[in-house]
């Protein structure tokens, strides 16, 4: 199975506060996206890597990619993450069979999840890596702040990238239009009902999405 990987890296950084993109700030030295290329690079599995870049900075994207052997295409993203996604996607080879897609915000991946996602894929047409939630989640009114529900946690599972779909189904879900943020590629896929499979994540893989995440990524690493 002909096996590539969309690394979305083309956000801003709004919440980051940095001036340039998180993408491109340095987690103990190295950019951040730089991480994600490591380990995709050293998955035997994955043929090929797309970088989907701030469009803006892309000079600075192709530079860094230079040392990864597996990146074929460095291309620009999109206003949202959906839209860098779709990006990305187009410049998929025609002949993959597999495509993953990974946040760059997401440095602490590792190749024993990728390969879990890879031997999920056999069987499933989408999988997605996700740990157990391990606190109580609640519903909350956005207005009162009043809280409406507590959820039943043991059903709960916080999920990660990387995700992984065979091509033609994350092409048809991202063909299709849809109200709203999509916050990950499987709630695409899921409103075409197809079964998305769960794979075990790692507490590690954790978001970066602000300053104090960073402190917190250094200090897992
Ligand atoms: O914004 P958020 O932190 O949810 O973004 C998740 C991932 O999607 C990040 O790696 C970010 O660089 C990427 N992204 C993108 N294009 C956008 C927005 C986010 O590639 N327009």
């Amino acid at each position: 199975m002909k096996t590539q990987v969309i690394i979305v890296a083309a956000g801003s950084g709004k919440r980051f506060g940095a001036s340039i993109p998180k993408a491109l700030t340095l987690l103990s030295g190295m950019p951040l996206v730089t991480y994600s290329l490591k380990i995709f690079e050293h998955c035997k599995a994955v043929n090929g890597i797309i970088v989907v870049g701030h469009k803006g900075h892309l000079p600075r994207f192709t530079a860094l990619c230079r040392g990864f052997k597996k990146v074929h295409a460095v291309v620009p993203g999109g206003a949202t993450r959906a839209a860098s996604v779709k990006c990305g996607l187009a410049a998929v080879d025609a002949d993959t069979d597999i495509v993953l897609v990974h946040d760059a915000a997401r440095p602490l991946a590792n190749v024993a999840m990728v390969n879990r996602l890879i031997a999920a894929l056999r069987n499933n047409k989408a999988a997605i890596a996700a740990v157990p939630v391990k606190a109580t989640v609640k519903k909350v009114d956005p207005r009162s702040l009043a809280v409406t529900e507590t959820l039943q946690r043991n059903l709960l599972w916080e999920v990660q990238t990387p995700q992984g779909f065979h091509k033609d189904v994350l092409v048809k879900a991202h063909a299709c239009p849809f109200k709203g943020e999509a916050t990950d590629d499987a709630m695409l896929v899921e409103r075409l009902g197809v079964k998305v499979k769960v794979v075990m994540g790692d507490h590690r893989n954790i978001k970066v999405t602000t300053q104090e995440d960073m402190v917190m990524a250094k200090g897992l690493m």
